[in-house]
């Protein structure tokens, strides 16, 4: 049976599809978004958290990393994640709690273990399991048969996909879901580039893939500020969707929920200045969506 990497698994969700759900977030992603609320989600290993608040500098740690992947200057711990192999040997020596990681591998009866123990919940709400990210499908072979198995206990199943897979993946793992919630993040490629580190080609292709086949797709735009949410951008994805028959959009207003995550992995938060939007706040947006024929909701 093949193990996974995995870094959360939350119960009582109820923002990731139908229903009470449990969420299963993947680990690794093949975009680098710079609003992600999951930054832990894009490396697919092991990774160490590191809280400066809590070091006594003390640099323990740098002596017992065996792979010299600890360094100490200005007052604070550097990890270097190409050397980093995940031991947790730092963990275990740092007494004052300052560093824990994020990811751990399971296999799949023990996530399908966790699942089942809110069947009745998925049942009496209508809800089921949600795999999140990270890129579930970048774990191809994991999630197949972890939502075979779900698929046997009669769970209803939904992903939230970057759709930034290639078509061969895409199309075997796809039809699998009774639920897909399609990222659509921009319809210029450049643009697209600039804020997710991948160009939007081969997403356009599995989004009209999975409406042109029928699969039962909900497109989501995150609507981020200074990437996506000018009346102009809000145009050009109506038109992407309508150019992909897509009958109904989902807008999910940016939020600023994974900020102290950023501090925790030593890495700049870029949108920190940024305040967070409300659907009050993108009426007119909405509306372009809604004078193009789409059905838009948040
Ligand atoms: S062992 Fe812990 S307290 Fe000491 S330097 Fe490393 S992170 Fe800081
Ligand atoms: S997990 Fe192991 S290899 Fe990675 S930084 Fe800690 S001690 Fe070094």
């Amino acid at each position: 049976m093949s193990k996974g990497i995995v870094f959360n698994i939350q119960k009582f969700s109820i923002h990731d599809g139908p229903g009470i759900r449990t969420t299963v977030f993947f680990k690794g992603c093949p975009l680098k978004c710079q609003w992600c609320s999951n930054p832990e989600s894009q490396l697919k290993q092991i990774q160490i958290l590191y809280d400066k608040t809590k070091c006594a500098g003390c640099q323990t740690c740098v002596h017992t990393c065996p792979h010299h992947a600890i360094t100490f200057s200005n007052q604070q711990v550097n990890i270097n994640f190409n050397q980093c192999v995940s031991c947790l040997q730092c963990i275990h020596n740092c007494k004052n709690h300052a560093l824990t990681h994020e990811g751990e591998y399971k296999t799949v009866d023990e996530v399908v273990d966790i699942c089942l123990q809110d069947i009745d919940f998925y049942e009496e709400s209508g809800g089921g399991v949600t795999i999140s990210g990270g890129e579930g499908m970048s774990q191809p072979e994991f999630l197949k048969e972890l939502v075979l198995k779900l698929k046997e206990h009669k769970i209803h199943t939904a992903i939230e996909t970057t759709g930034f897979i290639q078509s061969e993946i895409f199309r075997e793992l796809a039809p699998l879901f009774d639920l897909l919630l399609f990222d659509v993040k921009h319809y210029d490629r450049e643009k697209h580039f600039a804020g997710t580190g991948v160009y939007n080609d081969q997403i356009i292709e599995n989004l009209i893939y999975t409406i042109k086949t029928g699969l039962p797709v909900l497109p989501r735009i995150p609507v981020i500020p200074g990437f996506n949410d000018s009346l102009e951008d809000a145009m050009g994805i109506a038109s992407l969707l309508n150019r992909a028959n897509a009958m109904k959009v989902q807008l999910l207003p940016f939020h600023q929920f994974g900020e102290k995550k950023y501090e925790l992995l030593n890495r700049e938060y870029t949108l920190k200045n940024e305040t967070a939007l409300h659907p009050e706040d993108l009426k007119e947006y909405q509306q372009i969506f809604l004078d193009a024929g789409i059905q838009c909701f948040f």
